[in-house]
């Protein structure tokens, strides 16, 4: 029998800001996949860390239409209490050890402050943090500031499953970055580092949008003590015009989606979108976790549906 370290545990983390597209459902069902083709186990975190945006009508609908589409999950949703709004104690402690390490500090800087410092030319919306507040003395503690986390000047290497060897150096290109917002709301990196491992994640599988924030979680995860997990990126979907799904692409999303499609002949358009299949037919995800494998998935950052 296998060791239950062995075991391959993934996850599908969605945000509730919306109901989900094409592009949504395509990581859904890819890591789904992944994980039971391996005899894993699929955990379903719901990802309400931004108040203003995350409705809980919303998560009810993503699982809703994750069990219409048969992808069910082993652990979490709703009814578990996988949600990132229930869980700031995790976080609060996680910071603490940060904290103890002497990495991190009160930054003070507004949106503005930091956008004035880029160079002229920086033309892909990247933003760099300059550093600041690095060795600036603590203001009181009323002064709104958020928390971030020192980078080395070095790089970090890792490999994904998709997208072969990657090397990122986080002093180029981010700089130290957030840990804790100046609003109090918890960063994106450091919920999801500590999710992922208070729940024994071991492959994570979702857009090649963050496929440059492997490299700040693994950062994280060293710090913390944790192992990173397994890195499987994927394509994203694209529009005809080529550019990336969003909530507003009202053809693409489920609730078009549910009326023009059965479940098995959306997960065959699917299927057959990331080159699984080489002709797109109704199948169920069950039938195609036993000729799935990561290796067909195409080498590309953008799908064209
Ligand atoms: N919550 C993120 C999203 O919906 C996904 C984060 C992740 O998979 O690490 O885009």
């Amino acid at each position: 029998m296998k060791s239950s370290e062995n075991v391959v545990k993934g996850r599908f983390a969605p945000s509730p800001t919306g109901r989900m597209h094409l592009g949504n459902i395509f990581t859904a069902l890819i890591s789904w996949l992944s994980a039971k083709s391996a005899g894993g186990r699929w955990v379903l975190r719901i990802e309400d860390l931004d108040p203003q945006r995350s409705r809980m009508e919303y998560a009810r609908q993503i699982e809703d239409d994750l069990l219409w589409l048969g992808l069910e999950w082993d652990e979490g949703g709703i009814a578990d209490g996988y949600l990132q709004s229930r869980r700031h104690g995790l976080y609060e402690k996680a910071l603490a050890r940060l904290e103890a390490t002497g990495l991190t500090y009160s930054c003070y800087c507004t949106k503005a402050d930091i956008l004035a410092t880029q160079a002229p030319h920086a033309s892909d919306g990247r933003v760099i943090y300059p550093g600041t507040c690095r060795g600036r003395k603590a203001e009181s503690d009323d002064a709104p500031h958020s928390v971030r986390l020192m980078v080395p000047d070095s790089e970090i290497a890792f490999t994904d499953a998709v997208f072969g060897s990657r090397s990122i150096n986080l002093a180029r290109e981010c700089g130290d970055f957030v840990l804790r917002r100046a609003d109090g709301a918890w960063a994106y990196q450091l919920a999801v580092v500590v999710d992922d491992a208070d729940m024994g994640i071991t492959q994570v599988v979702r857009g090649c949008d963050l496929l440059d924030s492997c490299a700040q979680q693994i950062y994280l995860c060293s710090l913390l003590g944790y192992e990173s997990p397994r890195y499987v990126h994927l394509p994203l979907v694209c529009n005809s015009v080529g550019v990336r799904l969003g909530k507003r692409d009202a053809s693409l999303s489920m609730d078009t989606l549910r009326r023009d499609f059965t479940p098995q002949q959306l997960i065959g358009r699917l299927a057959a979108m990331a080159g699984i299949i080489e002709t797109e037919r109704p199948v169920t995800p069950q039938q195609l976790a036993e000729e799935f494998a990561i290796g067909r998935i195409a080498k590309t950052e953008r799908i064209i549906c």
